[in-house]
């Protein structure tokens, strides 16, 4: 199956997953309304684009902390190459227009005097790794 065509079905199953989480988020909304009056369009945009920024909060910070959890607790600087170890800091990072507070792994190189932020592709010691070579065939 070609990549695009399994990344397009999988963000349709992600984006019904989240209109079902839309059913949980209206009732929240309704539940202790108290009103007779019925909602106009404008709350229930508000509601849904609460709903929304949620939501994208929640699952970028979920995808940086996984990718944050599997790096070495020490990354080659990409200047020199010399091996530094991997502190955390606070920051806030602006996502549709919405503020989102990381804590995300940096890196101190104390001969370059540079800071740097890892790679997430480097696989943590004791996860597997793909093979760089081709094992010998079988005779
Ligand atoms: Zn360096």
């Amino acid at each position: 199956m070609p990549q695009s065509k399994l990344k397009a079905q999988k963000l349709q199953a992600i984006r019904d997953l989240a209109a079902e989480w839309g059913k949980a988020v209206a009732e929240q909304a309704l539940s202790g309304a108290g009103s007779d009056k019925p909602m106009d369009f404008h709350a229930m945009e508000q509601i849904a684009a609460a709903a929304a920024a949620g939501l994208t909060q929640g699952t970028i910070a979920t995808l940086l902390e996984q990718q944050a959890k599997a790096l070495n607790t020490q990354q080659p600087c990409p200047e020199c190459g010399q091996l530094c170890s991997v502190d955390y800091k606070d920051r806030t990072l602006t996502i549709s227009g919405d503020q989102l507070r990381l804590h995300e792994p940096v890196c101190q190189c104390p001969a370059c005097r540079r800071e740097f932020f890892p790679p997430a592709m480097f696989p943590a010691s004791g996860q597997p790794q793909l093979q760089s070579q081709r094992p010998p065939e079988d005779r």
